[in-house]
């Protein structure tokens, strides 16, 4: 399953689909939310290496295929950047749950205006709250 798409979003992005990229791509697509290194050895039954996710990690962020999230927990997560998207995470118990809400349009150019830049080409926002689980 999922294999197709893998092997075309690899073509696309001018990787060689290897059995290892391949692997890796569909884990993070079939969980369409952020993985730890260790999340994804889990999901791949450890038929990759720590070392080997890394690095092929670094190849897909470079291609803009997987994006980095920072949710302040002290560890690195990935996700398949397939869509824009942010998080809420609960700061008691870790949950991150996807938001498909942005900033309004406007933003990108107050901070331009502000900022004297001549364009804004991404942002990173994520929120943090107390799940109803943990209230
Ligand atoms: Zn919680
Ligand atoms: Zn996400
Ligand atoms: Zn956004």
């Amino acid at each position: 399953m999922n294999d197709h798409v893998s092997v075309d979003l690899l073509k696309a992005a001018g990787l060689r689909a290897t059995k290892q990229r391949i692997l890796l791509l569909r884990a993070l697509i079939a969980e369409q939310h952020p993985f730890s290194v260790e999340d994804i050895r889990a999901h791949t039954k450890n038929a990759l290496d720590t070392a080997t996710i890394y690095r092929t990690l670094e190849i897909f962020k470079e291609k803009n295929l997987v994006r980095q999230v920072e949710l302040a927990q002290g560890r690195a997560l990935y996700e398949y950047a397939g869509n824009h998207h942010h998080h809420i995470v609960c700061t008691s118990c870790g949950t991150i749950r996807d938001l498909d809400i942005c900033l309004p349009k406007t933003l990108h150019r107050s901070v331009r205006e502000v900022s004297g830049f001549s364009r804004v080409n991404q942002h990173a926002l994520e929120f943090f709250g107390v799940c109803n689980k943990c209230v």
